[in-house]
């Protein structure tokens, strides 16, 4: 494609081209006529254009100048480009009426800070489907009690019911990165009003700062022994064999006094 610049590492770009695993992601997404659908990062448009021929209208954000230039020389009707970081963009001022679905090939290095970056914006997000490292996918969608279950397992899970969908070889993206992919289903909850959500982070950051530590001491600063017994927790225990649930317990019970 000779009006390309090189691919640029540091934003991340490795473009998909392999038209099967293309078509699977949008089936998965499954977008209808008038859904509402953003998509972070359309690089060269490998999902931009199959979205574009099924919606009414598509958002994209991009940082890239040279790409966002590219898109708005096409002059398409129903693409509404926005060249910006996507860490420091509003979501919910781009659809203001209604709740939007969120889609990308995200860059690997933004991954997680963008994650939490989207977490502010759940009342007006629907759903979100995003291609990232496979390890990543993997601690977002762990189980208590394995090795790779944390903060970030817990964070999303707080906010979000999480599936991992499929794998993708490293081998369907130009240039091929240097780690596999997966693609990941994030579909909020209900905002949770009974659980400070500050609070759980604190605690769930706390916990995991130093994962082998027991919670008796990692949580000393927050809770007795004793406190930690009457919430049916074992103060000898490790973190990552807490669920969420017990994590969402001890928030709740964080915020009453002491004596209370
Ligand atoms: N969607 C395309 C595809 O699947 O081939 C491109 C995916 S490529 C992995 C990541 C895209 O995100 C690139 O277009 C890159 O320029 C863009 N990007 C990187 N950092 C970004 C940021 N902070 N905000 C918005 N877009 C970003």
């Amino acid at each position: 494609m000779s009006e390309f610049k090189s691919p640029r590492k540091r934003f991340g770009q490795n473009f998909l081209q392999d038209q099967n695993i293309i078509n699977n992601i949008i089936a998965a997404i499954s977008p209808r006529t008038t859904d509402k659908i953003i998509e972070i990062g359309p690089g060269r448009g490998a999902l931009t254009y199959p979205l574009l021929n099924k919606l009414e209208q598509l958002h994209v954000i991009e940082i890239d100048r040279d790409l966002a230039n590219w898109w708005q020389e096409k002059r398409i009707n129903n693409l509404k480009l926005h060249e910006l970081d996507a860490l420091k963009v509003d979501i919910c001022s781009i659809y203001p009426e209604q709740s939007c679905r969120i889609v990308g090939n995200l860059p690997y290095n933004i991954s997680t800070p963008l994650l939490f970056h989207l977490f502010k914006f759940l009342p007006c997000i629907q759903d979100m489907y995003f291609m990232l490292q496979k390890e990543v996918v993997e601690r977002i969608t762990a189980v208590p009690g394995s090795k790779i279950y944390g903060r970030l397992s817990l964070m999303t899970q707080f906010y979000c019911q999480t599936q991992n969908l499929f794998q993708v070889s490293r081998h369907a993206f130009n240039p091929a990165p240097k780690v596999e992919s997966a693609i990941v289903q994030l579909i909020p909850h209900p905002i949770p009003t009974n659980t400070p959500a500050e609070i759980f982070a604190a605690i769930v950051k706390q916990a995991f700062s130093q994962r082998r530590k027991t919670i008796r001491n990692s949580l000393k600063d927050w809770f007795s022994p004793a406190q930690l017994e009457a919430l049916h927790l074992d103060p000898a225990a490790r973190p990552e064999t807490l669920s969420l649930a017990s994590f969402k317990a001890l928030a709740r019970a964080a915020k009453q006094p002491a004596n209370d």
